[in-house]
């Protein structure tokens, strides 16, 4: 075994994305299950697949294009809105994207041409959150842009909220696309088949009966992949939690002080680091660092442990309540979104996954 280390639970992983099909499918809502926070590692999309997503969404050509490789032949979407210096790849590896820009859009019409295939576009809605998005009212006057151009397909509307600028889902924001959708099948004469309504944040709209009818597609990510919603701070209900846990080695045990000997200056980071004098503690270090991690996206599993900090290859860890923890040891973490993200980017830690079918 190779430390640090993710170990990766499939079947809560399968089981969150079969809840969640479920029951959005009920309320008339596709999944599209998004494969970026594992940089589309196989085994997790393949969990999510036997979960019953028919559709897959990844930020980055990079990951769509290994899970071509990897022979998904299902529909898959860019979900940031494409480079114009890699639209060439997007209509050859992705299905459809999530767009705002006309130029974009018209540079994407240009390379279909090449491959005689066509390339599904989601116009997004900027409804508060000021991320991507075309603002509302300019919306109809886009549509009627890009309807007519050859190898496009306007497949509908999306938005996003809870991102960025931390805006909530609301019954408003998400009747925002509803009623755009209503005016472009008027002015326009086409059936607008996708509104795609958020993330996993969108999801507790649901739950309360908030989200406005017509709806019909969540871009969900977290919620699979942790049963967790960082914006609206709370356990998805229904999902499973510890889908994944941090498996680190202690490389050093000792009683220090607290509060550091010899002048403050700056940090590796820059920072002007703050201590509290609490007297000599047991301290341990683990490998892991900045460098692998978002430290603060942490929680030592062993709620006695607290992390005191970190540098680019080494976390500190008060182990006080712990006396028998040695060099040698392994320490567990649980993790948010954040340091998932990171863990999974780095080639330096391990991904192993456990309960594989
Ligand atoms: C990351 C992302 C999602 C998924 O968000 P979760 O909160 O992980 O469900 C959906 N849509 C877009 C555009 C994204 O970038």
């Amino acid at each position: 075994m190779r430390y640090p280390c993710v170990e990766i639970d499939i079947n809560k992983i399968r089981h969150n994305a079969r809840y969640l099909v479920d029951y959005c499918g009920n309320n008339g809502i596709e999944v599209m299950g998004v494969t970026k926070g594992v940089c589309a590692f196989y085994p997790v999309v393949k969990a999510m697949l036997e979960g019953g997503v028919k559709k897959l969404g990844d930020s980055r050509l990079h990951n769509i294009k290994a899970l071509r490789e990897s022979g998904f032949e299902i529909p898959i979407y860019l979900i940031r809105i494409p480079m114009l210096s890699e639209v060439r790849d997007a209509v050859r590896l992705a299905d459809g994207s999530l767009n705002s820009e006309v130029n974009v859009i018209k540079a994407l019409s240009e390379e279909t041409r090449a491959i005689g295939r066509t390339h599904k576009v989601i116009l997004m809605v900027d409804v508060g959150d000021l991320r991507e998005g075309v603002m509302p009212e300019d919306v109809l006057d886009v549509v009627g842009q890009i309807i007519g151009l050859p190898g496009i397909e306007f497949e509908g509307l999306g938005t996003n909220v809870g991102c960025y600028g931390g805006i909530l889902p609301s019954y408003e924001n998400t009747k925002v696309l509803v009623d755009l959708a209503g005016d472009i099948e008027k002015r326009y004469g086409i059936k607008v088949k996708t509104l795609s309504g958020g993330n996993t944040a969108t999801l507790a709209l649901l739950e309360k009966g908030e989200l406005a009818p017509g709806i019909n597609q969540f871009r969900i990510g977290e919620a699979i992949l942790l049963g967790t919603d960082v914006t609206n701070f709370r356990k998805v209900p229904g999902t499973l939690q510890g889908t994944m846990k941090l498996k680190t080695e202690v490389i050093e045990v000792k009683v220090k002080p607290s509060y550091p000997i010899g002048e403050i200056g700056r940090d590796a980071f820059g920072n002007v680091p703050v201590f509290e004098n609490k007297g000599p503690m047991r301290r341990a270090i683990v490998a892991l660092g900045k460098q692998d991690c978002r430290i603060e996206g942490l929680r030592p599993l062993d709620e006695s442990i607290e992390i005191l900090g970190a540098s680019s290859d080494h976390t500190i860890i008060d182990v006080t309540g712990r006396p028998e923890i040695k060099v040698g040891d392994i320490v567990e973490f649980g993790m948010n979104y954040g340091a998932m993200l990171s863990l999974m980017t780095s080639e330096y830690v391990g991904k192993m996954v456990l309960n594989s079918p």
